[in-house]
C-alpha cells in the first residue's frame, strides 16, 4: 500500500457526480489508469462552496494564471463574478492535494477550475489551463488530463 502511487483526481472522472449540472464525467481509461494506485478525488467548485446544480462558469480573458495574479475573472454563466470563490476553493484543493502527499494529478480538461491543456472562454474553448490546475502547477504538481490517457 504505502509504495502505491497517490495521484490526485478531478473528482467527476471518477464517478462523483460533483458537476454543475449535477452529473459527473466518469471516465473509464481514468479509473482504468488509478486502478493500482491511490486516488484522492477533488472537486475545488465545490470547495469554492458553490452547490448542485449550480451555473457553469468561464474565465473571462485569460486562464488560470491570470485568474491567480489578478488579471481575469471567473464569471458564472449568469454574469455574477466568483473570482475569489474559485480561487479559495482551489486553494483548498491544494490543502488536500498536500496532505495527501499526491506530486501527480489527472484532471478533467475544459474546466475553469481543473482545465489542463483546453477551456472554455466566451463560449469558445481555447488553449489553457484552469485556476485550480495552475495552482497545482506552481506548486510543483505534474498534471495531466483525461485527454493524454486516450492517445
Ligand atoms: Fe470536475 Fe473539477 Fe469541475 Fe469539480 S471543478 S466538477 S472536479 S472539473
Amino acid at each position: 500500500m504505502a509504495d502505491k502511487e497517490i495521484v490526485l483526481v478531478s473528482a467527476c472522472l471518477v464517478g462523483i457526480n460533483c458537476r454543475y449540472d449535477g452529473t459527473s464525467k466518469r471516465d473509464v481509461r481514468a479509473l482504468d489508469y488509478l486502478k493500482n494506485k491511490i486516488m484522492i478525488p477533488v472537486c475545488p467548485e465545490l470547495l469554492a462552496g458553490l452547490g448542485i446544480p449550480r451555473s457553469s462558469a468561464e474565465i473571462d480573458a485569460g486562464d488560470g494564471y491570470d485568474v491567480l495574479s489578478g488579471k481575469a475573472r471567473v464569471l458564472l454563466k449568469d454574469g455574477r463574478d466568483f473570482t475569489r470563490e474559485f480561487i479559495n476553493g482551489s486553494r483548498e484543493a491544494l490543502k488536500i492535494a498536500s496532505l495527501s502527499q499526491a506530486t501527480t494529478a489527472l484532471l478533467k480538461d475544459n474546466s475553469p477550475c481543473c482545465g489542463v491543456n483546453y477551456i472554455y472562454s466566451k463560449g469558445r474553448l481555447i488553449r489553457g489551463v484552469g485556476v485550480f490546475t495552475a495552482l497545482l502547477i506552481k506548486n510543483g504538481f505534474a498534471v495531466a488530463s483525461e485527454k493524454e490517457l486516450a492517445q
